[in-house]
């Protein structure tokens, strides 16, 4: 049974929505019974999201004292939402329905050294190009969703570092694009906005981690259905814990930080010390690409990839496995372009540390997962943080259905 917690909570709209999407057709009585809610609590909310015009009656069933019961469903066509994932070596962008479906997907130029005016503005006909491939009018767009690094400020919707350039600290990313596009612009952290979109793959009430891993590694925590955010939103950094006491200083001021002894960065590095693996693996200034070309050769048997990925497994399980001990969480999923080709190879290294060393391996597992999609899946997850940012804030106005 779907749970949502200790009750100090107040359960969203957008959780009832998760279970509409889940469950459908589904009467009210049930979602009730799922939710814990009473009877008049989820009226409320069920008038709410049709008015909304995201739930509508779909029919009837004969309930056990004769009254039939009314069933409601997903109107999933309702309105559409725009998502991006983007970093300095990676982008994507999606178009979802209310229903989680992706109507479109498009690789990006990640942003590389150019300025963000320049991003903007390919984001923009980014948007316009989706669009138009779906056949979807703007007023259909609910918003965009953009999931990047941090550290950023998730409500004023700026990032507050100097990459990929000095440019993007205290850019104002979310108005920019919001200005380029005519659409609302919510940022969020990559991880967790991965989480949210892997939420409405039947995950609406679970615990589990999201690692991520493009240029750099990051993770996301979903506890009881919601996304562990912290002060800031600028939590479970995996990517800054040190596995390394002795290692190189990070940018971040750590020592021996995992995005830099594990991640393509670290990798990148591990490969630049000797000339003939530069050589080989044709080493550039691209992170992420010499990552995939050292991942690939080593699904192919080359010995000295292969140790090179078996080095970075190893960092990334140790880092995994105290996020898994810290949250108690059930399921660990593998997101982002990097694990696109090698997704694999990390799930299977990743489960055989855990299971050797959970702390709560004797009370339950710890399953890992790559993600369907692990390039698209952030993007995805920002297009329904677009959704999810509207229904926890009822007040706003939804576009014509
Ligand atoms: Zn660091």
């Amino acid at each position: 049974m779907r749970s949502f917690g200790s009750g100090t909570r107040v359960p969203t709209l957008a959780a009832v929505l998760d279970i509409v999407r889940e469950r459908a057709p589904v009467s009210r009585v049930e979602l009730a019974e799922a939710t814990g809610l009473t009877q008049a609590t989820m009226t409320h909310a069920v008038r709410k999201l049709t008015a909304l015009g995201f739930v509508r009656e779909v029919g009837t069933v004969r309930s056990a004292r004769g009254t039939p019961r009314r069933l409601l469903g997903l109107v999933p066509d309702a309105c559409c939402m725009v998502g991006f994932q983007f970093d300095r070596y990676h982008s994507v962008g999606v178009v979802v329905d209310l229903a989680g479906r992706v109507l479109v997907e498009r690789e990006l130029a990640g942003a590389g050294d150019r300025a963000p005016e320049e991003v903007i503005a390919e984001l923009a006909e980014a948007v316009d190009g989706m669009l138009k491939e779906a056949g979807l009018a703007r007023e259909k767009v609910l918003g965009i969703g953009v999931a990047t690094y941090g550290p950023q400020d998730r409500e004023a919707g700026v990032l507050q570092v100097v990459q990929p350039t000095a440019a993007w600290l205290d850019y104002p990313l979310a108005e920019k694009l919001s200005e380029a596009t005519g659409l609302s612009v919510a940022l969020e952290n990559d991880a967790t906005a991965a989480g949210i979109g892997l939420q409405v793959r039947g995950d609406a009430a679970s615990n589990f981690a999201v690692v991520f891993m493009s240029g750099g590694i990051g993770a996301g925590v979903i506890i009881d259905g919601y996304p562990y955010r912290g002060a800031t939103s600028n939590g479970v950094e995996l990517g800054h814990i040190s596995v390394d006491a002795l290692g190189p200083r990070c940018n971040c001021g750590n020592r021996g930080c995992l995005d830099t002894v594990a991640g393509p960065i670290g990798i990148t590095e591990l490969v630049r010390k000797s000339p003939a693996l530069t050589s080989r693996f044709a080493i550039g200034s691209d992170v992420l690409d010499n990552f995939m070309r050292v991942g690939r050769a080593a699904l192919e048997g080359d010995p000295d990839a292969k140790e090179l990925i078996g080095i970075s497994t190893q960092r990334l399980s140790i880092a995994t496995l105290t996020l898994v001990n810290l949250f108690d969480v059930s399921r660990v999923v593998l997101v982002g372009a990097a694990f696109a080709e090698v997704g694999d190879m990390y799930r299977d290294a990743l489960q055989e540390f855990l299971d050797e060393a959970v702390f709560m391996r004797h009370v339950h597992s710890v399953q890992v997962q790559v993600a369907e999609n692990p390039a698209g899946a952030p993007a995805v997850g920002a297009a329904m943080v677009v959704l999810r940012n509207l229904l926890e804030s009822p007040s706003e106005t939804p576009p014509a259905a």
